[in-house]
């Protein structure tokens, strides 16, 4: 769960049955800033000379306001719209593109009018019928640690668990899921866990939960039907790397029920870095160890017009052939949506 350090109350926010709630859950904590403002400067209340600085306050800042701009944005390939519960996200890790996306004060933000913003969901639904529209809870966040006092996914869930044709997905390195076990989802709710293996966990995924409390985590909402799928990202070729890779899906493998009724999927996404990526993760993490040597990858333009550093085509190959052998012989009842 996200405690922070500050929390900051935008102007009318606390209109909102969930900022009140936000208030009387942190109020009473005496390590915790409460800042109230009158106007919308809520940056001025983050501290931070430097990038360095600016980052790790950030990252335990709170800011509580209203989705103003009700238009969301597209989410391709993986939806056909964001949905904008939640930005910035608590955790720290070195790789994470968010890094590149939220400036130099990357603090969490949470949208208390959440009923505006199911309100409008239903219009784009309604748009597009009799088609399924697909919305994304974690294009600029991990929404999960704020949920047990925000609710926003419950209700999401519960939204999109009464709604025909629309469906709702979102990925998280968080286990705050215990919340979310009763809500009737009627299988319109895919949650994907991002993980990896202890070794890189440890090194690069600071501030999120572990390994092992992820899996719990997954573990639980497959036992109560929701979709459920694995990031394998960013995979790291590092000695021992096909080991810690078995043994983390086995490990899935060994907890897994044997009689889920849908498929397990599974995403493989290999390290990759743009060279803007490579020069904040610098600023952020100057001791960072994250393999950015140029000279030992492949550059290959993407199809957002811009070039990533991926690994040369042996090592690619060996990682697709690594994890699809593995997938194969362990999962029965699975579905590879694609290794990169
Ligand atoms: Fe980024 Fe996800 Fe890590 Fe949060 S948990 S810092 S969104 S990679």
């Amino acid at each position: 769960m996200f405690i922070p350090k500050r929390i900051i109350f935008e102007k009318d926010s606390l209109k909102y049955e969930m900022a009140q709630e936000i208030l009387n859950k942190f109020k009473d904590n005496a390590n915790i800033e409460i800042i109230n403002l009158n106007s919308n400067k809520y940056k001025e209340h983050i501290p931070g000379n430097d990038l360095f600085s600016q980052y790790r306050e950030g990252k335990r800042t709170l800011v509580v306001g209203t989705k103003k701009s009700l238009k969301f944005q597209a989410c391709k390939p993986s939806a056909h719209y964001q949905l904008p519960l939640v930005s910035g996200c608590m955790g720290q890790c070195e790789y994470c593109y968010l890094n590149t996306q939220l400036g130099d004060k990357p603090f969490v933000r949470v949208h208390v009018n959440i009923d505006d913003i199911l309100d409008k969901t239903e219009k784009y639904i309604n748009e597009r019928l009799p088609d399924i529209t697909m919305f994304e809870g974690s294009a600029t966040s991990d929404p999960l640690p704020l949920e047990p006092y925000t609710h926003s996914l419950q209700k999401t869930i519960e939204f999109f668990g009464n709604s025909e044709k629309g469906r709702f997905r979102f990925v998280t390195k968080y286990n705050d899921v215990d919340s979310l076990l009763n809500v009737e989802h009627n299988g319109h709710t895919e949650i994907r866990f991002s993980i990896n293996t202890s070794f890189i966990i440890n090194q690069y995924e600071h501030i999120t939960a572990s390994r092992d409390k992820r899996i719990e985590a997954s573990m639980k909402v497959a036992e109560t039907g929701y979709l459920t799928g694995f990031l394998i990202a960013p995979v790291f070729i590092y000695p021992n790397w096909k080991e810690e890779y078995h043994d983390l899906l086995l490990e899935l493998k060994r907890k897994l029920p044997n009689d889920l009724m849908f498929p397990i999927t599974f995403e493989v996404i290999s390290h990759r870095y743009t060279t803007v990526a490579k020069n904040r993760i610098l600023e952020i993490f100057p001791e960072t160890k994250l393999p950015m040597s140029d000279e030992e990858r492949k550059f290959k333009f993407g199809q957002f017009g811009y070039g990533k550093y991926v690994y040369p085509k042996e090592s690619m190959e060996d990682i697709k052939e690594f994890f699809r052998k593995d997938i194969e012989q362990l999962f029965n009842n699975k579905e590879i949506k694609y290794i990169i």
